[in-house]
């Protein structure tokens, strides 16, 4: 299969450790040369040297919308309506209240249970600040977020892949629907941008956020992206409206007029080294086929489906990811009660997954630099860690503040 692999020659381009298995580029991308080159190059030449001229000279201004740009390509989002800017969380804030300011009138947020937390902590913030609005949750209003829908609700925040279990949303259809009640679709991508096909334009979707530092590889804390319909462009309003969205930041003018396009999106300064090491792994995806992206990650995570029934029966693992590719992102997860355990034994093993309470061992396969031969690899050591009882030592169950 490795052979055969379309992709296969991109792995040479990243720094994988050897005799590690990285199941984890959907928690933490790994660092490409390119990104590291380009990182380089922002401190060593454009800060040492350049200093304040490169804003200027190095396009150090233009980063956020250049790379939003880029993403775009990744996402189905024609130019001008993607930016690179501040974190996931403050780009929900961003997008779901503006969302909401497009729906006067309308009371009610949609969002899911099993979302992931920061998505629905960043909602109670939003609606903190709007009286009378609350929120319905798939998972505990209703069994779907179809069920939830009236012409109450403004907005629907939803994540394209549950960062969990894997479950992939039909995103066409949802906003359909979504739509057909008048209210706005805002898409959470952080498990599906770099990991699968997206066409947000083609979709329809209205706002749509996701990170840089997953399957995008742009390193720890890379800045996050936000994308707004240019349908929306002109009306939606930005809360918060700093100078960098400011229509002529550098006229340091008393009132606020946001810019026009996509830029009034940005707040303040954004970090320039991140934006330059997420240029360079962005480069990486140039050649990229999203086809053949998405066949590989099928393949992949089919196969390590296909292992573990085969090589680790009776050691009680519940798949928790849908069995049919076509529902599933580009991760695994299992159920175990000992998850945690088994986790921390797999990773001083060379198998790097992880673990997310409160009992799912959750594997994450990059199409980008995993090979065919990592997953029967992770398998057999998996399976060797559940034979042996390895994870069952007392070491393994001692808990670090990230997990
Ligand atoms: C990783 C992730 C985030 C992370 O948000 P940050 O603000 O970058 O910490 C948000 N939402 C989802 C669905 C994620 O998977």
């Amino acid at each position: 299969m490795d052979a055969s692999d379309p992709l296969a020659r991109l792995r040479q381009g990243f720094l994988l450790a050897e005799g590690e298995v990285y199941l984890d580029g959907n928690s933490l991308g790994v660092a490409s040369a390119a990104a590291l080159d380009a990182l380089r190059i922002g401190a060593r030449e454009e800060w040492s040297q350049g200093l304040i001229r490169s804003w200027n000279t190095a396009g150090w201004f233009d980063l956020p919308v250049e790379l939003g740009d880029a993403i775009g390509r990744l996402v189905g989002a024609a130019q001008g309506q993607v930016v690179v800017s501040d974190t996931t969380s403050i780009n929900i804030y961003k997008a779901l209240h503006a969302a909401i300011g497009l729906r006067p009138g309308r009371k009610v947020i949609v969002a899911e249970a099993g979302s992931f937390p920061t998505d629905l902590y960043i909602a109670e913030g939003v609606i903190s600040t709007l009286p009378g609005v609350t929120m319905r949750l798939e998972g505990r209003d209703a069994d779907r977020i179809e069920d939830l829908l009236d012409d109450d609700v403004a907005a629907v925040l939803v994540n394209h892949v549950n960062y969990k279990t894997g479950a992939l949303r039909d995103m066409a259809e949802l906003t359909r629907a979504i739509h057909g009640v008048g209210a706005l679709a805002v898409w959470d991508l952080c498990h599906s941008a770099g990991a699968l096909p997206i066409t947000l334009d083609e979709a329809n979707a209205d706002f749509a956020v996701g990170c840089t530092y997953k399957y995008l590889n742009g390193g720890p804390g890379s800045p996050a992206f936000i994308y707004v319909a240019s349908r929306h462009l002109d009306k939606a309003q930005q809360p918060l409206s700093g100078w960098w969205g400011h229509a002529r930041p550098f006229a340091f003018e008393t009132g606020y007029q946001g810019d026009p396009g996509i830029r009034r999106f940005q707040c303040g300064t954004q970090p320039v080294l991140s934006l330059r090491a997420l240029k360079g792994a962005l480069s990486v995806w140039d050649d990229v086929d999203m086809g053949q992206l998405r066949a590989k990650s099928i393949a992949l995570t089919e196969l390590f489906i296909q292992l573990v029934e085969e090589k680790c029966t009776g050691h009680g693992l519940v798949l928790e990811s849908p069995r049919d590719p076509a529902r599933r992102g580009s991760q695994v997860a299992f159920g175990h009660e000992h998850a945690y355990e088994i986790v921390q034994a797999l990773i001083e093993r060379g198998v790097i997954g992880d673990f997310r309470a409160p009992h799912t061992l959750r594997f994450g396969f990059t199409p980008l630099y995993l090979s065919h031969a990592d997953v029967a690899r992770a398998v057999q050591v998996l399976a060797d860690v559940l034979e042996s009882g390895l994870w069952r030592e007392p070491r393994f169950a001692v808990r670090g503040a990230v997990t």
